[in-house]
């Protein structure tokens, strides 16, 4: 694959988890390997950042397959990292708060569905088949998602249920359009007793540890080198052009960015069939996160909260459930510190309020016609940002008073930060009946020695599949040099 004047085996574009987990077994390996990164940090969405003392996540709520012999801890052992990082279990896992309805998850799905079936006798047969089939999907991986690929939660949901109060609390895991896969494993996940976060940082200890394992094993990681361009020679890709004009060669290139980025922009049209760009762009992505970061002065522990994800759901009716008005829309919140108190000064607390806001909110944010964001995108910003501690205040009375140190994220700044498009929280999410966009799906592309690596390679992101990702990336690479 490499020809002699080729400086690299490899060029991956981006650090997040996927473009660091696939460089890292490649390095291990022993090839020699490049990666671009347009940030100055590595990490993606994976990463966590400082103000004022307190430290704050940029998306991480949980981590999956962190336990003995799961996913993630056995990617670690095969890198030779798990002795490096530790991670703190989570359990409770999740609570979920709404008018009439206060349920606590933990890692024990009997006692969840106890408590639903106890909350709602007549759907009880829904429930146990609703849990089981979540169980499935997590311990038959493949058989049980293809069967759930392509369906809705929102049909999955429907199928099994009457009740409007249990579809609201259920719907507190994920929107009705987005896939079912999503927040099944999550429920499914729960019986693995595999909800993690890692200990004295956040995601960036798992972003650091990668890059830092990619570099002792010989990878060299570009931090603030945008990539312009992959450079395709008789239909094969042949290596990177930056942004300063500088093109780089490699047997190989592996993109963790963004899907529609990499092949409308850095690859062109030119280069794929109409049913692949229509596939790229008719696909639903999945929506983005406005996020609030909020340093407190208060005892949220003497106040009865824990680690655990706690979502606030205004809704009373399933027409509100999927309101995009941040008032009434559902707030998850997190407090890090009481899962980690070195995340925050001693007596404060570090908490961060994320709600799924629409890219395109009240004439896309306020920008400016030339993209600028002036006075009107600060200031709307800061509104829906006091709108969500207002709401948030519903379940932590006082909290606008107690503030000490704030930090918004837009769906714009979550686009700025990793070219996700539009700000996407974890790439695609597949509609029902939607075969075209199985083409999207895979670390394999149209383009030979082109690969992908990241969320955008599956239906549903999350840092485990990510990593996942970037393992297989490797492996096919690795398999091709042999
Ligand atoms: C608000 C929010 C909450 C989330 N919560 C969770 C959670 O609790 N648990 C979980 O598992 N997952 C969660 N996720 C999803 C998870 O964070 C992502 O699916 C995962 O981190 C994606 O990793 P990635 O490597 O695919 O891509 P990214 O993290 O998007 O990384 C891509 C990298 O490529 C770089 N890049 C892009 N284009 C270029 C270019 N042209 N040149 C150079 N570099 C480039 C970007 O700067 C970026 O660093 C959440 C996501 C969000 C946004």
């Amino acid at each position: 694959m490499t020809k002699p004047q080729d400086k690299y085996d490899v060029i991956i574009i981006g650090a997040g988890m996927g473009g660091l987990a696939c460089g890292t077994y490649m390095a291990k390996e022993g090839m020699k390997v490049l990666m671009c990164e347009q940030h100055s940090v590595p990490g993606g969405y994976c990463t966590s950042f400082k103000r004022e003392g307190f430290n704050f996540e940029a998306s991480l709520h949980w981590l999956n397959g962190c336990g003995e012999g799961g996913w993630i801890y056995q990617v670690l052992e095969e890198l030779e990292l798990k002795d490096k990082i530790e991670f703190i279990q989570l359990d409770p896992v999740r609570r979920i708060i709404g008018k009439g309805y206060d349920l606590t998850m933990f890692s024990d799905t009997q006692r969840l569905e106890k408590e639903l079936s106890q909350m709602f006798p007549a759907e009880k047969e829904g429930i146990h088949r609703f849990i089981a089939d979540c169980i499935t999907l997590v311990d038959k991986t493949s058989e049980a998602i293809m069967l759930y690929m392509g369906k809705s939660y929102g049909q999955v949901i429907d199928s099994l249920f009457k009740d409007a109060k249990l579809k609201l609390i259920l719907y507190s895991l994920a929107s009705p359009s987005w896939s079912a896969i999503f927040p099944m494993f999550q429920v499914g996940w729960l019986s693995h007793q595999d909800y993690y976060f890692p200990k004295r940082g956040g995601a960036r200890v798992l972003a650091y540890l990668f890059s830092d394992a990619f570099q002792m094993y010989g990878g060299e990681l570009g931090l603030g080198k945008m990539v312009s361009k992959v450079l395709i020679e008789s239909g094969k890709a042949s290596g990177i052009e930056l942004a300063g004009g500088e093109q780089i060669k490699s047997g190989c290139v592996v993109s963790n960015a963004d899907a529609r980025l990499t092949f409308l922009k850095l690859v062109g049209r030119e280069f794929l069939t109409d049913d692949f760009i229509n596939a790229l762009l008719e696909t639903k992505i999945c929506p983005p996160g406005f996020l609030v970061s909020l340093g407190v002065d208060l005892d949220l522990k003497r106040m009865g909260f824990g680690g655990e994800m706690i979502t606030y759901n205004p809704a009373q009716s399933l027409e509100e459930c999927s309101t995009t008005d941040p008032q009434r829309s559902s707030i998850t919140f997190i407090i890090y510190s009481l899962r980690d108190p070195s995340l925050a000064p001693p007596r404060k607390h570090a908490m961060g309020i994320l709600a799924v806001l629409p890219y395109d909110h009240m004439n896309n944010w306020g920008v400016e016609k030339d993209g600028g964001r002036g006075k009107q995108y600060h200031e709307l910003k800061q509104k829906v940002a006091d709108e969500l501690i207002a709401s948030a205040e519903n379940v932590i009375p006082g909290l606008s008073q107690h503030i000490v140190c704030r930090d918004v994220a837009t769906p714009l700044t979550y686009e700025r930060y990793t070219l996700n498009t539009r700000g996407s929280m974890m790439g695609w999410i597949l509609s029902p009946g939607d075969t075209a966009s199985l083409s999207l799906m895979g670390s394999r592309t149209p383009i030979e020695n082109l690969f992908q690596a990241g969320h955008w390679t599956m239906p549903g992101g999350g840092v485990l599949p990510t990593i996942l990702s970037g393992k297989n990336a490797a492996e096919l690479i690795l398999e091709g040099k042999k």
